[in-house]
């Protein structure tokens, strides 16, 4: 039986969100099929994919992760996906400021119509690109803990930090049950 913290047959609505082109559909590739496709494709409206995580107390978790596209055009979309979600996991790529200032507009667009509840992640993607960073550690860290977000930089590419992502949620148990 289900104790209080039990997990099992916990489900978390989860959906990315980000500039087009930051990795978020690699990102969602990379965890759920451990693979990463340099020709993958871009993503029209949004696509939705499922994947369990075994735990190490040897219970689970179902992530139901919504991954948006991230052109203009859908951006009248986005709500539908955001709305009801527990998890947003809002992207940008390490090398382009451009998509950090569009991340902190995911944000702010997340705090004024997202559930009030919602659980975010602020994500550097493309770690394995250092050489030519131009966003800073510091000012990711800085605007993820003036919001009161989860920071991490992953790698799609090397898979560096995808899982830690996903089970940062885990140890995070204030979400609404279903
Ligand atoms: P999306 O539009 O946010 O879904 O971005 P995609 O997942 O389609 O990725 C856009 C491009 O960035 C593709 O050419 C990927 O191969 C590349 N990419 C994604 N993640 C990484 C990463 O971690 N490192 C590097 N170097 N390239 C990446
Ligand atoms: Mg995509």
């Amino acid at each position: 039986n289900a104790g209080p913290n039990d997990l099992r047959g916990f489900r978390v609505k989860l959906v990315l969100l980000g500039d087009s082109g930051v990795g978020k559909s690699c990102i969602v590739l990379r965890f759920v099929r451990g693979q990463f496709d340099p020709t993958s494709k871009v993503t029209v409206g949004a696509s939705f994919l499922s994947q369990t995580m075994a735990l190490e107390d040897s219970t689970t978790v179902k992530f139901e992760i919504w991954d948006t596209a991230g052109q203009e055009r859908y951006a009248a979309l986005a709500p539908l996906y955001y709305r009801g979600a527990a998890v947003a996991v809002v992207v940008y790529d390490i090398t382009s400021p451009e998509s950090f200032s569009k991340a902190r507009y995911w944000v702010k667009e997340l705090q004024k119509h997202g559930s009030p509840n919602i659980v975010m992640a602020l994500v550097g993607n493309k770690a394995d690109l250092q050489e030519n960073r131009e966003v800073s550690v510091q000012d990711a860290v800085d605007y993820a803990e003036k919001n009161g977000m989860f920071f991490i930089e992953t790698s799609a590419k090397t898979a560096d930090n995808i899982n830690k992502l996903f089970e940062c949620f885990v140890s995070h148990r204030d979400f609404p049950l279903d």
